[in-house]
C-alpha cells in the first residue's frame, strides 16, 4: 500500500467538487496516519473511543479527529476536549451528554445526525419521522454547546448500485428538506457524510460533502469493524 499515493489520488478525484476526504484510520497504527499526513491529509476518522484516546498524543496537533462510529454516552467525556466532528449521533440522550461534556470543556462540539437509510435492521440511526421531530423539541433548542452541522448515513451492504444510489438520494432529500424548513441557532445544514471505499463515487454524484474512506487508502483491515 502506497498510502501517500492513495491520498494524492483521492484528493485529485475530489478537486473541483465540494466533497472532503475523511481518511478512516481505525485499526491502523499511527505510522500509517503519519504517512497520510505527509500527503497533507488532516481529517482522520476513528470508530472506537479507545483508539481516539491513544493515537492523538503520538501525532501532530493540527489533525482533525472525527468520531465516525457508534458512540456510547458514558464515553463522550474522553473525546469531548478535542473531537472535531461526531458523525453518528443517534439519540437525543447522546446529544444531551455531548452538550454537557462540551460545556465542561467550554466549547461547542459539531455533530451530524445519523439517519437510518439502509434496508438492514441492525444499522444505527434515527428514522425519518424521529429526525423531523427532533429540531422542534424544546430539549433540542436548549442545547447550546452542540451544533448540528448535517447528516450522516450508511447505505445497505449490497452490490446493487441502484439501491445504494437511491438510499443516498433519499438522505440528500431529507438533508435538503431540513435545511429549508428548520432555522435554529444550533443547527446549520452544511455537511452530508456519506460514501465509503465501495460506494464513494455514487455518494459524490448524489451530493456527499464528506466521504469516509478506509480500506481504499490504508489496505484491508484484519477484522470486520
Ligand atoms: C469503517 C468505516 C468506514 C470506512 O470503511 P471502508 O469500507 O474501509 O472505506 C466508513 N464509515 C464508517 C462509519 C466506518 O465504520
Amino acid at each position: 500500500m502506497d498510502i501517500q499515493a492513495n491520498i494524492i489520488e483521492f484528493k485529485k478525484r475530489l478537486e473541483g467538487t465540494s466533497c472532503k476526504l475523511v481518511a478512516v484510520s481505525k485499526t491502523k497504527p499511527a505510522a500509517y496516519i503519519r504517512e497520510a499526513y505527509a500527503a497533507n491529509q488532516l481529517d482522520f476518522g476513528e470508530n472506537k473511543v479507545q483508539e481516539l484516546r491513544e493515537k492523538p498524543a503520538q501525532l501532530p496537533d493540527d489533525i482533525r479527529w472525527h468520531m465516525i462510529g457508534h458512540l456510547q454516552s458514558n464515553k463522550v467525556k474522553y473525546i469531548a476536549p478535542f473531537i472535531h466532528l461526531i458523525h453518528a449521533v443517534d439519540s437525543l440522550k447522546l446529544l444531551e451528554e455531548i452538550n454537557k461534556q462540551a460545556k465542561k470543556n467550554e466549547r461547542v462540539i459539531e455533530c451530524l445526525l445519523q439517519v437510518h437509510i439502509a434496508r438492514e435492521e441492525h444499522k444505527f440511526g434515527f428514522d425519518e419521522t424521529e429526525l423531523m421531530q427532533l429540531p422542534g423539541s424544546e430539549h433540542f433548542s436548549a442545547l447550546q454547546h452542540i451544533k448540528i452541522v448535517g447528516l450522516m448515513g450508511m447505505a445497505t451492504f449490497t452490490d446493487d448500485r441502484a439501491q445504494i444510489r437511491s438510499e443516498f438520494r433519499h438522505l440528500k432529500d431529507i438533508f435538503e428538506s431540513i435545511k429549508k424548513s428548520v432555522e435554529l441557532p444550533n443547527l446549520e445544514m452544511r455537511e452530508l457524510s456519506m460514501g465509503m471505499s465501495d460506494d464513494y463515487d455514487i455518494a459524490i454524484e448524489e451530493g456527499s460533502t464528506m466521504i469516509r474512506v478506509g480500506s481504499k487508502l490504508f489496505g484491508p483491515r484484519l477484522y470486520i469493524n
